[in-house]
């Protein structure tokens, strides 16, 4: 059993974007000090916290250095390759392991681990050729939503199909192996964010309600209105992720709900999550220090919300609101980015309410 790290000890973070940078201010005040590798220069991250290294992920050597240079290390970035994840892992624990990455990168080993672990998702076939694209739709009938098995986000690397005209043509613009999805006829979108601690305990938040616009999360409620049953099954799924996984640290598990309640998995993100910014503001202990507190082998704290939230996300001009939500009473979080691009994660903001 590894022991748990002592306040003053580093804790190195693969990835420099705004989930690191508010899992650095989560780490400072709990006494560490945190360390950042990241590709891009000038990141989020970095500003706040005690060093940054500047390296691509693919260069094994800066990883093998990075993971020498700090005590554990975590990654809040799903895309960071498996093999730079297992160099770290020979150096310091890596918290949660490489597994995790292994199976939220490709759609295809996602979706058959989540069934194989008791958790539905929609019907979905492989796709690897146009011919396979048409034959799929013609199995899993339309419409149905072609997707890259890899790097897709924000609702990137898909497109919606109904005919084998359209799948086809799908294929050849997405260029890259794919799965065909069933169309989920969804009556809202929820997520659970849950830990899971060094010595295999687990906790979750309330499940939370989250609205997207053109594949990005705009809003989340939590906890969801009237989500009862849905808490218990949400927290069956979560479960039966976290002990498959052998995970450590916080991990957001993204479902479906349909009308007759049952619950199907959309993905999973082995990392914090958007739709967890709302515990920042509105629980005892949220889900960054939730996640450090894991990664470091500490106790896990307490999930249970003293306040219902209402989260905005602040999506490339929005961020220049930032004035008009404070005057309404809204809770503001910036990141710190230089440039409001069209599409971008600028920050977010908490509007409480009485639970
Ligand atoms: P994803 O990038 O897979 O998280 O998808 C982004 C958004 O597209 C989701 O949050 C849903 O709103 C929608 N979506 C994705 N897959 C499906 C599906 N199989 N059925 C219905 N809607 C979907």
């Amino acid at each position: 059993m590894s022991e748990a790290l002592k306040p003053g000890a580093t804790i190195g973070i693969l990835g420099g974007g705004q989930l690191g940078r508010m899992l650095a201010l989560a780490g400072a005040r709990l006494g560490f000090d945190i360390a950042i590798f990241e590709p891009e220069a000038d990141c989020p991250a970095g500003r706040v916290a005690a060093r940054t290294v500047t390296a691509a992920y693919e260069d094994l050597d800066a990883v093998a250095a990075f993971a020498r240079s700090v005590d554990a290390v975590t990654y809040e970035f799903e895309n960071v390759p498996v093999a730079s994840a297992l160099e770290a892992a020979r150096h310091a624990p890596l918290r949660p392991g490489a597994k995790a990455l292994e199976i939220a990168q490709d759609r295809l080993t996602e979706k058959t681990f989540l069934n194989e672990h008791a958790a539905k998702t929609v019907r979905f076939e492989p796709v690897d050729s146009a011919e396979a694209a048409s034959r799929a739709l013609d199995w899993l009938g339309g419409p149905a939503i072609l997707k890259t098995r890899r790097l897709g986000y924000d609702g990137k690397g898909q497109a919606v199909v109904r005919t084998a005209e359209e799948a086809e043509a799908a294929f050849a613009r997405l260029d890259a192996p794919c799965i065909l999805e069933a169309f989920a006829p969804f009556t809202r979108e929820i997520s659970v964010v849950a830990a899971r601690g060094l010595d295999g305990t687990i906790r979750a938040y309330p499940v939370s309600e989250n609205v997207h616009g053109g594949g990005i999360l705009r809003e989340t409620t939590a906890p969801a209105p009237g989500a009862g049953a849905a808490q218990t099954e949400a927290l069956r799924i979560a479960t039966a992720v976290l002990e498959g996984l052998d995970y450590v640290g916080v991990l957001a598990v993204e479902l479906f709900e349909l009308e007759d309640g049952t619950l199907l998995v959309n993905e999973i993100a082995p990392r914090v999550h958007n739709t967890g910014h709302w515990t920042m503001d509105a629980c005892a202990t949220d889900q960054f220090e939730q996640h450090l507190r894991a990664v470091a082998g500490w106790p896990l704290g307490d999930p249970a919300p003293h306040s219902a939230a209402r989260m905005v996300n602040l999506i490339g001009d929005d961020a220049h609101g930032w004035r008009a939500h404070l005057d309404a009473g809204g809770l503001v979080h910036l990141y710190g980015k230089r440039e409001a691009r069209p599409g971008r994660k600028m920050g977010h903001v908490n509007y409480l309410s009485p639970i």
